[in-house]
């Protein structure tokens, strides 16, 4: 059965291999993308893509709008966007803290509270929200990315005992270091002191995360809700 699939921060990374799986799938997937250019192997495939900024509420409410006139309500929500601006705590300002947290969790909280709107009068629907390993890890230099990503989990678990008796699931993936554009800023002995902390020796692939995301969001998971799926080569055990 094909479904509306909304996938923010869809056009690059971890967001973009999630659509594909999707598509892939059969459903009707849509992806915001807020700068540079809508994913055009994506959209090759029939994906549709919007503009949209998650910290600006009338573009999210515009998002939604464009995706129910084409796909009809959002069936299956990944809210993935996120940014970082890494910096050691004493040299953190206001403005880097709140940034984050405003993409990253109150973003969050936006595109959920607007998906769940339809889903509640569908009594269905999956949402699925990419955290990190870092969110219980902690990260030194990532004091506000640790603290809106660990954000998502009390989120998604509140969200999942309200609306648990709708048939609505929230779930959490919290991959560990993944391959994409946000990990390249990294030295090469970053990443080496990296994957020497993971068991498994090396980073995720893209495409690695998504698999969990689309488990999470299939008729197999009906009764999983409220968790917290680490996809993290074994990095953050015990957490
Ligand atoms: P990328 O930096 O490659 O992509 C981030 C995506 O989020 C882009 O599409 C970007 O859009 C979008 N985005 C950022 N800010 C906003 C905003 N305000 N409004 C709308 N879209 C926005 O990151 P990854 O693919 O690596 O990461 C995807 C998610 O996975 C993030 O939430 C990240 O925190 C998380 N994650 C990543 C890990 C990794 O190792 N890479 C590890 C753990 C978690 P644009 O192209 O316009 O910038």
């Amino acid at each position: 059965m094909s479904r509306s699939v909304l996938v923010t921060g869809g056009n690059r990374g971890i967001g973009l291999a999630i659509a594909r799986a999707f598509a892939d799938a059969g459903d009707q997937v849509a992806v915001t993308y807020r700068s540079g250019e809508p994913p055009e192997s994506l959209m090759k495939s029939g994906a549709l893509a919007v503009r949209c900024d998650i910290t600006d509420p009338e573009q999210v409410e515009r998002a939604y709008k464009e995706v129910e006139e084409k796909h009809g309500p959002v069936e299956v929500l990944v809210a993935n966007a996120g940014v970082t601006r890494d910096q050691l705590l004493l040299r953190m300002s206001e403005e880097d803290f709140g940034a984050v947290l405003d993409t990253n969790l109150t973003g969050t909280f936006r595109v959920v509270k607007r998906a769940t709107k339809r889903m509640l009068r569908a009594r269905s629907g999956r949402i699925v929200l990419i955290s990190s390993v870092v969110g219980l890890l902690g990260s030194a230099g990532q004091a506000n990315y640790a603290a809106s990503k660990a954000g998502l989990v009390g989120f998604a678990r509140s969200v999942a005992r309200e609306l648990g008796s709708r048939n609505i699931t929230c779930n959490v993936v919290a991959p560990g270091f993944v391959d994409t554009d946000m990990t390249k800023a990294l030295t090469d002995e970053q990443r080496e002191n990296i994957v020497g902390q993971v068991p498994l020796g090396r980073y995720a692939q893209p495409e690695e995360v998504a698999a969990s995301v689309r488990f999470l969001a299939s008729e197999e998971a009906a009764y999983i809700t409220g968790a917290v799926i680490p996809v993290d080569g074994g990095l953050g055990m015990g957490h």
